[in-house]
């Protein structure tokens, strides 16, 4: 059994999608870290089989949105002296704006390059955004 010392202060982010954890450890950029953090592989879950965790021994600030929208089952853990603060539960953000872009070349977001790109959340089960100016559907879980 692989054992990670439990952290002081920080974040843990737990029930990771297995696979998802270096996605998510590249998108925080924690390569880059000069605090310790830890990636979990292939954790052992009762719910989910295999599961990832990242661990971070610092408060950062992260995105729920971005985060919600790499892996939506996510629970973050907010740690301060060595107990659990705050427990957060991510969900598929209901509007997302500036992170999906719309493919569809007649829409207007494709031709006033000023105007955002925002998509709404029409099918929380099957992951399924609307352009909120077209018909354009994005299924962030077709990747
Ligand atoms: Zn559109």
């Amino acid at each position: 059994m692989l054992t990670i010392n439990s952290i002081k202060n920080g974040i843990v982010i737990d029930h990771i999608k297995s696979s998802y954890g270096i996605k998510i450890f590249n998108y925080l950029q924690l390569d880059k870290a000069d605090f310790s953090v830890a990636l979990i592989m292939n954790a052992f879950s009762n719910k989910l089989g295999k599961k990832d965790i990242i661990k971070i021994e610092n408060n950062i600030d992260i995105d729920l949105t971005m985060l919600g929208l790499i892996d939506p089952n996510i629970t973050i853990n907010i740690i301060e002296s060595e107990n659990i603060k705050r427990k957060l539960n991510l969900q598929l953000p209901k509007k997302v704006e500036g992170i999906i872009r719309c493919n569809n070349p007649r829409c207007i977001t494709s031709v006033e390059k000023y105007i955002p790109h925002i998509f709404n959340l029409i099918d929380k089960e099957k992951g399924k955004y609307k352009c909120k100016y077209c018909d354009e559907i994005y299924g962030i879980m077709e990747e």
